[in-house]
């Protein structure tokens, strides 16, 4: 077998078991690895009956036949769970080096159930699967952790660690990656907290990847290196802003949420664009193992040191919040990442309490702009505090709690990210149709070809076309989570590259429309693995405000999102009914 491993590790935190499963073949090809073996194994094992924080419910971890060879940006991995928050099949990726090593430990995949007894941290050093107490990394933040880990474990340990929001089962917990990355949405974190599961250390590794044809991989490793140097996000906005180089470009298009999407521009964009980050705060670019572009940033404020804030967290707990002042953005971003929050559902929630408060639902020292307070209530809900234990359970319930569900900017009980979608109508139907709730990226990143006019532009503003379009968005970012590389390679390699380099360390001969097929088969498992839920084609929504309250200001004015049509469309080109159920034919082309 080349590009795979060809094996598993089942560890069970209950009994202290570790299995190994010998990978099948089939399986790989058809699945691939990261989000599509993901959810293959999480379909399979995890049903309707067992509850996120049922010990049942599984941690899998995934890799991709790219990852650890010199594919671009192979250094991601996977993790896919059932999501205490929305309830829904939650995959997310991450980069940096964990993956990397899990992959030379000679494991494709690690599935983690059960529940320890007493805190505890899995260790792996190479094929050795071992536990270890835990009790006094308990209660720690994640730099605690980090510190803690590495005199124990020596400076080369790669770990994945949760926080004291995850240890507290917050549902807008997140998973960080050495420290530094997230596996950031759908309360990960809070799902390694109920297993009483605080790290899982690499030690050591030292496997090669089997590569089938190593001179082939070298010549279109070489091409497509020479076109992500040529391409201007990957040679140029990303290595020199990182991901904030958007602050400017979103918030001109008229497409930046702000105060709780009650705006779609912020005053004071530029103060926290990437522009001004490079200029005063910046300290050293970073990023993932086997990847040139390092879009990742280290700064440092006046108070602090750490990675980012990226875009996402700018806009999240800035202009989300009205917060203008990048110092405060960068604090609390940092604040987040050390108690192990995810950024934009804390901004989402954040935002949601401030407008409740603005408009006397709910009495409390919140208020847009405040900068002070945010770091406040960030460790309030970490810690379960006061109102932080209702924060704590994110928008969509808080809101609820107080009868005022219109102001929780989430679909499907994710918390929105930084795109207003009524100047971006494909991204409305990418949020409403998300498996994992709204999210620009699970959903289909409609803002390249609406916004970006990558890989070329279309009209925003028009509805017709836009379901189709969004679906075979969808189907090749299924791929690339599979395969599994990074989102930002995909504006300067298309599908045929990645079958290239697939068959290159495969030895399987894939082509364009082979992956375009794999990628359709991802989300049709992952919309039976929701129907098996129980969501319906209701829950293929969005917030109200966007359907029915217009822009008021900048290039999008007048515009609210017309879904209905869209989804009607996004439906028929899937082969799924009118109630979004894939039909029997859909089904039976596809091998489900
Ligand atoms: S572009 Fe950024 S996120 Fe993607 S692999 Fe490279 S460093 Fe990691």
């Amino acid at each position: 077998m080349h590009g795979w491993m060809g094996k598993m590790a089942e560890v069970d935190l209950t009994t202290r078991q570790v299995k190994i499963i010998k990978g099948d073949p089939e399986q790989y090809k058809v699945y691939l690895g990261g989000r599509g073996l993901g959810a293959r194994i999480l379909y399979d094992r995890v049903d309707q009956k067992i509850k996120p924080f049922d010990p049942e419910n599984c941690l899998v971890f995934t890799v991709g036949p790219l990852t650890s060879t010199s594919a671009p940006t192979s250094g991601r991995f996977s993790l896919t769970t059932k999501s205490p928050l929305t309830g829904t099949i939650c995959e997310s990726s991450s980069g940096e080096k964990w993956g990397w090593q899990l992959k030379k430990c000679g494991f494709d995949a690690l599935i983690i159930h059960g529940s320890a007894r007493t805190p505890t941290n899995i260790i792996i050093n190479n094929d050795r699967i071992e536990f270890k107490d835990a009790s006094d990394y308990w209660g720690q933040t994640v730099s605690a952790t980090k510190k803690k880990i590495l005199s124990q474990y020596g400076r080369n340990a790669d770990f994945l660690s949760i926080g004291p929001a995850g240890e507290n089962k917050v549902l807008i917990s997140c998973i960080m990656n050495n420290g530094l990355r997230a596996l950031g949405r759908g309360g990960l974190g809070a799902v390694m907290g109920s297993k009483n599961l605080k790290a899982i250390v690499i030690k050591e590794s030292s496997r090669t990847v089997p590569v089938a044809d190593p001179e082939k991989m070298k010549f279109v490793v070489a091409e497509s290196n020479k076109m992500l140097r040529a391409h201007p996000i990957t040679s140029k906005g990303l290595p020199e802003f990182g991901t904030t180089a958007l602050v400017n470009i979103i918030n001109e298009a008229g497409i930046f949420p702000t105060k709780n999407f009650q705006q779609s521009q912020f005053q004071d964009a530029s103060k926290i664009s990437g522009e001004t980050i490079a200029k005063k705060i910046f300290v050293k670019r970073t990023g993932c193992a086997g990847c040139f572009i390092q879009c990742g940033r280290i700064t440092r404020t006046k108070q602090n040191e750490g990675e980012g804030p990226e875009f996402e967290s700018v806009w999240a707990l800035g202009a989300n919040c009205g917060v203008g002042d990048l110092e405060t953005v960068a604090n609390a971003a940092y604040l987040c990442n050390e108690l192990g929050m995810d950024t934009i559902s804390t901004g989402g929630v954040l935002a949601c309490a401030m407008e409740l408060n603005q408009r006397e639902k709910i009495k409390i020292d919140l208020r847009f702009g405040d900068g002070k307070k945010i770091l406040k209530y960030i460790a309030k809900i970490a810690t379960r505090e006061g109102i932080g234990n209702e924060m704590a359970e994110g928008s969509k319930r808080f809101a609820k709690k107080y009868k005022s569900e219109a102001y929780a900017m989430q679909v499907k009980g994710l918390d929105l990210p930084a795109y207003d979608p009524r100047g971006s109508q494909g991204m409305g139907l990418s949020y409403a149709t998300s498996p994992r709730g709204a999210c620009h990226l699970k959903g289909g990143y409609m803002i390249g070809a609406e916004i970006l006019g990558a890989p070329k532009m279309i009209n925003r503003f028009t509805r017709t076309g836009k379901g189709s379009y969004l679906a075979e968005v969808q189907n090749q970012e299924a791929v690339i989570d599979s395969v599994i590389a990074c989102r930002f390679a995909t504006y300067a390699l298309g599908a045929p590259y990645w079958a290239r380099l697939l068959t290159a360390v495969t030895g399987i001969t894939y082509t364009g429309e082979d992956l375009m097929t794999l990628g359709e088969r991802i989300i049709n498992l992952e919309r039976l693995y929701n129907l098996r839920e129980g969501f319906t084609c209701k829950d293929d929504t969005l917030p109200k405000r966007l359907m029915r309250e217009k822009v008021s200001n900048g290039p999008a004015k007048g515009q609210v999102v017309d879904l209905k049509p869209m989804l009607e469309e996004y439906y028929q080109f899937r082969g799924w009914d009118t109630k979004g159920v894939p039909t029997k034919e859909k089904l039976k082309e596809l091998n489900l």
